[in-house]
């Protein structure tokens, strides 16, 4: 089956980092606190409370239309969606349904070939979200759940795609872009725990198309595709049919699981919601003006710091990087940007990883001087990687943090200079244990040096420059033999 055979559609939902809600004034600052301690009568879904829009949820909406090149209607509309379910208080979520916000955009993505390609964007609407169940153990056997309305009437907008993406790499590129340009766009925080959620509609060409809801990662998406698409191959080629269903991701167990067809059976009723008016907001597209957005970022990288293609893209591919780098290489950008694209795109990026740690709380100018440090040729590359790991762990503990050139000190990191003592001595050390590889040395058996060049390598742990360190123990070898 060819790759061109993969239909994949995303729907995507965000919640719009405004400081209230969508409707009260209740502020979205929720998640330190405890349940159900950011709500009033509107976002509670009290008899009689009546919803006032927030202005500036719209003024963010609008910026994302802008940049995804939609076109805003003239006139949009707030529906009603009915359904019970306990995390929805009103027994309806004000939403929007035949007149949406925005229609009709595109964004472009890295193709896998190589190249550019245009994903379109169907539309774009405006909603609330609902409150939040905690389930007290599992879902299916648990006694009982929790609902925490702090969540309910969060900004959210829902991005719908076209079925345009053909595999599951695409759509983590696509997600990835969107995520960094409403991140670019100030309307976005994709540090924030469930901040976003995507539905995926998957199917193989031909065949019934399947839905996989509830898919909460950036990580969790490539992870369902790549699930449910071979889960319908699988049935196709044994000749089954792929039922046209929803199902839900288990982002533990990473399957698709069948949703109980109750679960389907939703007749949502939408109205008109008779406490909003229609929102006429076409003009204000005039008055935004954009940022400069991701793909201005990269290539201005290219120019002005002459980043690799690579490098460039992976920097800006996230703002807080993209600033990151820029506040490291302030202070000299001609000389230091070199290094600094390296050591932040391809180390610093994958020790964050491995630590399961964000950037936030990275101090860019402690990272500075690691840098200045590695390109004095104060310490080596080895020495460096230590050195910021020790750095990341003292901020992953919250410990005080030293700064570069202590952990320097304190480990004995500096090349040779003012240490040849140590190296010295490390020498002696390695000579006096290997008396073996000192005879087969004598005896002139290559390898013999080298195994001796490790030894004192391990001793001193990487902070020795090699050639000095070959320098000095032909030296000491010779000296023994005299
Ligand atoms: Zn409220």
């Amino acid at each position: 089956m060819a790759e061109g055979d993969v239909i994949v559609g995303l729907e995507v939902h965000c919640q719009l980092d405004t400081k209230s809600k969508l409707f009260c004034g209740c502020s979205t600052d929720y998640r330190a606190d405890g349940p159900n301690t950011h709500v009033c009568p509107i976002c509670l879904g009290l008899p009689g409370a009546m919803p006032v829009l927030n202005k500036r949820a719209i003024a963010f909406a609008m910026r994302v239309a802008k940049a995804l090149n939609c076109a805003v209607l003239d006139e949009s509309e707030f529906a009603r969606k009915n359904y019970f379910y306990p995390d929805l208080d009103k027994a309806y979520q004000i939403t929007q349904y035949d007149k949406p916000l925005a229609e009709g955009g595109y964004l472009e993505i890295d193709s896998d070939e190589g190249g550019e390609r245009r994903i379109r964007i169907t539309r774009i609407h405006v909603e609330e979200d609902p409150g939040r169940l905690v389930h007290m153990g599992n879902t299916e056997r648990g006694k009982y759940s929790l609902v925490d309305y702090n969540r309910s009437g969060i900004p959210l907008i829902e991005i719908v795609s076209e079925p345009d993406m053909r595999s599951p790499k695409e759509a983590r590129k696509f997600l990835n872009k969107l995520r960094a340009t409403l991140e670019y766009l100030s309307v976005f925080d994709s540090e924030k725990e469930g901040s976003l959620r995507v539905d995926a509609n998957i199917s193989i060409r031909g065949s019934e198309r399947v839905e996989v809801k509830n898919i909460t990662s950036y990580k969790g998406v490539e992870k369902a595709l790549t699930f449910e698409i071979t889960r319908q191959k699988n049935l196709l080629r044994r000749g089954q049919k792929v039922e046209r269903e929803t199902r839900h991701f288990l982002e533990a167990r990473g399957v698709t699981q069948s949703a109980r067809s109750k679960e389907l059976e939703h007749d949502y009723r939408y109205f008109p919601e008779p406490d909003l008016r229609p929102l006429h907001v076409r003009s204000w597209l005039d008055g935004i003006v954009l940022p400069e957005l991701p793909d201005a970022r990269r290539e201005r990288f290219m120019v002005q710091y002459s980043c690799s293609p690579s490098h460039a893209r992976t920097l800006t591919g996230e703002l807080r990087l993209a600033n990151f780098f820029e506040e490291v290489v302030a202070a000299d950008p001609r000389g230091l940007s070199g290094l600094a694209a390296t050591w932040i795109a391809d180390t610093l990026i994958g020790e964050l990883n491995y630590r399961d740690m964000s950037l936030d709380p990275v101090d860019p100018g402690s990272f500075t001087w690691l840098v200045l440090l590695l390109k004095q040729g104060t310490i080596t590359d080895k020495s460096g990687v230590e050195v910021l790991r020790v750095m990341l762990d003292q901020r992953l503990r919250k410990e005080a943090c030293e700064t570069p050139e202590d952990i320097v000190r304190r480990l004995n990191l500096a090349k040779t200079s003012g240490d040849t003592g140590a190296i010295a001595s490390a020498i002696r050390e390695a000579i006096e244990e290997n008396p073996k590889a000192i005879d087969d040395y004598r005896a002139g058996k290559g390898g013999a040096l080298n195994f001796l060049v490790g030894q004192v390598m391990k001793k001193t742990r990487g902070k020795a420059d090699p050639g000095e360190l070959n320098r000095m123990l032909t030296e000491s070898l010779k000296d023994r033999e005299a």
